[in-house]
């Protein structure tokens, strides 16, 4: 296969089933030549990530919970091992409590707060360090996250903090490893039906609200967020780091509802 991403390799994080973005992204980058790694979190995952991977050509497949540093350790010592280095990865992660994704943020928990905050924000930060070492130059790394990290969206709560938390981390991460020639960026994807998706309060009604009021009059598809993502992990966009990068169909830049939606 010939493509952009030909003789390229990477680990895909964050694959559960066909409506992750991370698989979106994945089958961006197979189709464009890149050879992929998963990871899955424990096996009753492993039986839907591994025909996913075998459509994207790849038998190479390793269990990961951000939660034991051990695991993840271990993911990288089997790259190691069997790839001997590193190209890019997509770190497409993230859980909350969901009873925790409705009502006030003041009622966050402090153990959820903590949970959320290891496995949506700082797992980046463990799996970027062992990335880095096994990258040469012309290395990049992907994150996934969210508008409600700059503004309120409804009992998003305390995965919009994690979010902004997540952001700052990739700016310092792409200040530790720029001299190095590695770039660390994020994609901001507008609301997606997802399992983790669909874990947020009233996610429907966000999904409406997003298709009605932005500039493109539609949501966005995990197809749109691998298209970015492909620029984003190749040579494509080899001066852009520490970047947030929306792909939301522009709801960002929006400051009031529009015309139609108030009905005028
Ligand atoms: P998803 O449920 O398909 O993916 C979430 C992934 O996180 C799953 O593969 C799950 O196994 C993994 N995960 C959770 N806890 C883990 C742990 N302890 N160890 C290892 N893996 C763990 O949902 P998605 O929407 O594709 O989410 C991917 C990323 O995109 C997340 O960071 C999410 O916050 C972000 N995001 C989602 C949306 C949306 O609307 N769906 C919008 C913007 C950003």
């Amino acid at each position: 296969m010939t493509g952009i991403m030909q003789g390229k390799r990477g680990l895909i994080m964050g694959v559960a089933n066909s409506h992750s973005i991370a698989w979106g992204i994945a089958r961006t980058l197979a189709a464009q030549g890149a050879e992929l790694a998963f990871t899955y979190q424990g096996e009753a995952l492993e039986k839907r990530v591994r025909p996913l991977a075998a459509e994207a050509n790849s038998d190479f497949l390793l269990e990961c919970d951000v939660e034991d540093l051990a695991s993840v350790d271990k993911v990288f010592s089997s790259i190691e091992a069997r790839w001997g280095g590193l190209d890019f990865i997509v770190h497409a992660i993230g859980f909350s409590d969901k009873n925790e994704l409705k009502g006030l943020y003041a009622d966050t928990t402090r153990d959820n707060f903590t949970k959320t905050m290891l496995i949506s924000c700082f797992s980046f930060t463990e799996v970027a360090k062992r990335a880095a070492d096994l990258m040469g130059e012309d290395g990049s790394m992907l994150t996934l996250t969210y508008g409600g990290s700059v503004r309120i969206m409804p009992n998003y709560n305390v995965m919009g903090v994690a979010k902004a938390a997540l952001e700052a981390s990739v700016r310092y991460l792409s200040s530790d490893y720029g001299p190095r020639g590695i770039r660390v960026n994020a994609i901001s994807a507008g609301p997606i039906r997802t399992l983790a998706g669909a874990g947020i309060s009233d996610a429907r009604a966000m999904l409406s609200w997003q298709q009605k009021n932005s500039p493109l009059r539609r949501t966005v598809t995990i197809d749109d967020v691998g298209n970015s993502a492909l620029y984003l992990l190749s040579p494509l966009s080899s001066g852009v780091t520490g970047e947030i990068h929306y792909v939301d169909a522009g709801y960002n830049i929006t400051s009031m509802p529009t015309l139609e939606t108030l009905g005028k």
